[in-house]
């Protein structure tokens, strides 16, 4: 395999053979291909996409250059969420203590900020002392014994994705299905799982803009899932609008442990249960999705679902005293608020620009390696139909640097629309 060749056949829109594309892939693992290559072969594939075959065996030679989890001696059911990127969805924080408490096994390994979206790791590691790089025995471990575990890729675990992840985050080839098949599909299908739900975003803020388009991911995530023995479910939610109150890392975090003690935004939570209630239901523990739903609430109202929360947290080396004064921790140095230039209705938000704004605020990178600020985030007044006033808050953004908080607001000016019509947003969408 000689990778100029390689990526130019991509380039040309023929299907690379198995061996090859695994000589390239691993190569890339193993720092002899490199990055520029890498991300040459990323381009080539956004713009050429992948054949059927071609797509499996990526999602193969990516699970293959790690290790893969095996808990067929557990006796609960094994399972997992991911989402394909949005902004201010915090809700693998709440769904997988949430999950766990209701006695379903959550190996979750997830991802860090991708373009313009958030990333779980990186809010988690703004608990201070949280680690999100386990051994794989620690892992393992932790999620036969408190239930559920959440990291990172590691060397050991889709360390292809790991690394493409990265250079994905900052060349501009998130928005492609097989790339984005073979980022989920990996990573999930290593932690061993029997089942999984996909939140499939589309709307201004997604990767997918269109429905169309997110059908067509979502028609692949769930055939790679059989091909590779999981039980797949999709939902199709709205990233038209930033999900919940924040957007940012810290902020988040506080967001998700409101939710978890039954104080969350209504937006959050309705996600938070559709995608609970699939898993419920496919593990067998519910027979309806409204049962699915009910028992999310009781275990959220009994407190069962945040004490999950603290066990995970303390499990993975978290100051769980911290936890007690969330609201003090992480205070941002500056903030500014954005007013409403006229009244009206909120007619449409840029979730897109929110989301490059709080990557310009400190939540995400603009080049690899790049410093996360964890008082970063934004909190939104008001969200689409919300009827306001001239000069009313729209949205307050804050970080501990004035420098990209001044870049921000340039970016936050025209990211929300307001009109005189009441307009409605659907969140969660007709799931055909
Ligand atoms: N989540 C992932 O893990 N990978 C992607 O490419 C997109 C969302």
């Amino acid at each position: 395999m000689i990778p100029a060749e390689l990526i130019t056949h991509k380039r040309e829109g023929q299907t690379i053979p198995p061996k090859d594309l695994e000589a390239f892939v691993q190569g890339y693992v193993a720092g002899t291909i490199p990055d520029y290559q890498m991300s040459a072969f990323l381009m080539a594939v956004f713009f050429q996409g992948m054949a059927k075959e071609e797509l499996f065996s990526l999602v193969e030679i990516m699970i293959s250059s790690g290790q893969r989890l095996d808990f067929s001696h557990l006796k609960p059911y094994v399972a997992d969420k991911h989402s394909t990127g949005g902004v201010g969805d915090k809700v693998s924080l709440i769904l997988a203590p949430l999950l766990a408490a209701a006695g379903l096994a959550i190996p979750m390994l997830s991802g860090r900020g991708l373009g313009h979206t958030g990333g779980t790791l990186d809010k988690l590691e703004t608990i201070p002392g949280f680690k999100t790089t386990l051994s794989l025995k620690t892992f393992q471990k932790q999620v036969e014994t408190c239930g559920l575990a959440i990291m990172g890729q590691t060397e050991d675990i889709c360390p292809a994705d790991r690394k493409m992840y990265a250079l994905r985050d900052v060349t501009g080839t998130v928005p492609s299905i097989p790339l984005i098949c073979g980022s989920i599909m990996s990573k999930k299908i290593a932690e061993g799982i029997q089942g999984l739900v996909i939140d499939v975003k589309t709307g201004n803020g997604a990767f997918m803009k269109t429905k169309t388009q997110a059908q067509e991911l979502a028609h692949w995530l769930v055939k790679i899932g059989k091909r590779f023995g999981v039980d797949t479910d999709v939902v199709f939610t709205s990233m038209d609008q930033p999900l919940g109150q924040n957007a940012g890392l810290w902020c988040e975090v506080v967001e998700a442990m409101e939710c978890l003690q039954d104080n969350g935004p209504a937006d959050t939570m309705e996600v938070t249960y559709i995608l609970g209630a699939k898993l419920l239901l496919q593990a067998g523990l519910v027979k309806t999705i409204e049962e699915g739903i009910k028992q999310q609430k009781d275990l959220i109202a009994s407190g069962k679902a945040f004490e999950k929360w603290q066990s995970l947290v303390e499990a993975q080396g978290g100051d769980v005293s911290a936890l007690d004064h969330y609201k003090t921790l992480h205070q941002p140095r500056y903030q500014e608020v954005i007013l409403a230039p006229q009244g009206g209705y909120i007619q449409e938000m840029n979730t897109y620009q929110l989301g490059m704004a709080a990557v310009q605020l400190g939540c995400g990178r603009l080049q690899t390696g790049d410093f996360l600020d964890p008082t970063a985030g934004m909190t939104f007044h008001h969200k689409i139909g919300s009827a306001v006033k001239a000069g009313e808050p729209l949205l307050t953004c804050f970080n501990s640097d004035r420098t990209r908080l001044e870049l921000a607001l340039e970016t936050l000016r025209q990211t929300v629309i307001i009109g005189d019509e009441f307009r409605n947003h659907e969140l969660i969408l007709n799931n055909e």
